[in-house]
């Protein structure tokens, strides 16, 4: 893993689920946000289109009209004849041999009584619109007449959902162009075949469609709130997996660790007296060698043995022995200093390093612990005693040679008959 990863991926499970739980929470909010989005989007478009339709439905009926060069519809209490034809204009009304009256309706005309009679309705409605109208009824919103400026620049539809007095409306218009038909009444404001000469206009709230918005709304967010739930659930159930790997890795790597302690110490320590073993004393005595040369500093080892340990394991059994041992460490390991190496290095032999010491003074520790070893009565076997010899570092010395000159100078003890301190110096006629 790269540290980039490591420094920002959570070590602990439970900080780890949290921040999933979080992110799932973060995915699923967009998610419901970006629904409701695209569904209010899609209304909108339904709506636009179903505009769309209505209008195209009323260009055809236009249309069917205009085919025909206008009809003519019986005048009553509904439909007057149109007070802005020109009055130039022939036959507006006209009565039938039996005497009905009969009014010209243009395309124009027919539409805006369409259009009349769908403000009674559900609430769509449309009327025809233009900057320059003839029937002041016809003036434009401000809406509107935005839209038909935007024709003039070449726009043919005008869309958009708008507010108007509480109420939320689809608003759509589309161009309308000058035909032939238009002429008869328009031509004297100096429209000519082609010209933009206003818009349809339509206005349908958008309450119709919306009014299943609200349930459609309610649904999705269900949905997501079970997808969400079901999502934590399974985030829970696997952080549980998670917490409880990790329980039981941290377990095992805790027992790893008190086995590698274990073994290392097995390894350095021996099992008797607690005490370093040679091996591990070997390795530190090379180190302390080599640091007291660094920096030019006195280094002493003092070597020592059980005197006829022999006869008192003969005596009193292997036991009491062990015994003596354990109790002989114990005494030395409080007479020196944390810095000083103490080692079992064999059967009922002992050595120990001891630091910033010359000959002179480790020689005169050697002598307290012999004098106090001797003064001390062991469990089980009263009095023992134990013979040292002590050797100082020279220039040339290797750990090996340095600890065989003091074992050669607790031999030399041995010889002057035990419970004696010798140096190096006084051991140049023991034989190696
Ligand atoms: P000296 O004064 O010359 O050193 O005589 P000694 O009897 O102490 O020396 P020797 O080498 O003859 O005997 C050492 C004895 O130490 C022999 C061995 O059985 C005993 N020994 C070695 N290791 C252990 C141990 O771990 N426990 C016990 N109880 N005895 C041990
Ligand atoms: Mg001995
Ligand atoms: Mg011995």
């Amino acid at each position: 893993m790269n540290k980039f990863i490591q420094k920002f991926v959570p070590h602990h499970p439970g900080t780890y689920s949290i921040m999933l739980a979080l992110c799932w929470t973060a995915v699923m909010a967009l998610s419901l946000v970006a629904s409701l989005s695209s569904l209010r989007r899609e209304i909108t478009t339904i709506a636009g289109n179903i505009a769309g339709a209505y209008i195209d439905k009323d260009v055809l009926y236009r249309n069917w009209n205009a085919l025909h060069g206008g009809i003519y519809v019986p005048v009553n209490q509904g439909l007057a004849p149109n007070a802005f034809y020109p009055p130039s204009m022939p036959d507006r009304d006209v009565m039938t041999p039996s005497g009905r009256h009969l009014t010209f309706v243009n395309p124009s005309y027919m539409m805006r009584q369409i259009y009349d009679l769908s403000r009674k309705d559900d609430g769509i409605t449309a009327h025809i619109t233009s900057l320059k109208p003839l029937n002041p009824k016809n003036a434009p919103s401000p809406w509107e007449a935005e839209g038909l400026r935007a024709f003039e620049r070449g726009g043919s539809e005008a869309r958009s959902v708008v507010a108007e007095e509480g109420t939320r409306y689809m608003r759509l218009m589309r161009p309308l162009v000058t035909e032939e038909s238009c002429l008869a009444c328009h031509a004297q404001q100096g429209y000519k075949l082609g010209d933009i000469r206003g818009g349809i206009s339509i206005r349908m709230p958008m309450g119709l469609l919306e009014a299943g918005l609200g349930k459609q709304l309610k649904h999705l967010a269900l949905a997501h709130a079970a997808v969400w739930l079901l999502g934590l659930a399974g985030l829970f159930a696997g952080s549980l997996g998670l917490r409880r790997r990790t329980a039981e890795r941290d377990l095992a790597l805790q027992e790893l660790r008190r086995a590698n302690a274990l073994l290392e110490s097995q390894a350095t320590t021996d099992p008797v007296t607690g005490l370093l073993n040679r091996r591990r004393f070997s390795e530190l005595l090379e180190s302390a060698i080599q640091e007291s040369k660094r920096y030019g500093l006195p280094l002493a080892v003092i070597f020592f043995d059980v005197d006829r340990f022999k006869s008192i394991n003969d005596t009193h059994g292997h036991d009491a022995g062990d015994s003596v041992l354990k109790e002989l460490a114990v005494i030395v390991s409080g007479m020196i200093r944390k810095t000083d190496i103490l080692a079992r290095y064999g059967g009922e032999e002992f050595v120990l390093v001891v630091h910033n010491n010359d000959g002179r003074t480790a020689r005169m520790l050697a002598e307290k612990i012999r004098s106090r070893v001797s003064r001390h009565s062991f469990l089980h076997v009263g009095q023992v005693t134990a013979s040292f010899g002590v050797a100082r570092l020279e220039p040339n010395d290797t750990a090996e040679s340095l600890v065989k000159r003091a074992d050669h100078a607790m031999y030399s003890a041995k010889h002057a008959g035990r419970n004696r301190v010798e140096t190096c110096c006084d051991c140049n006629s023991v034989a190696a």
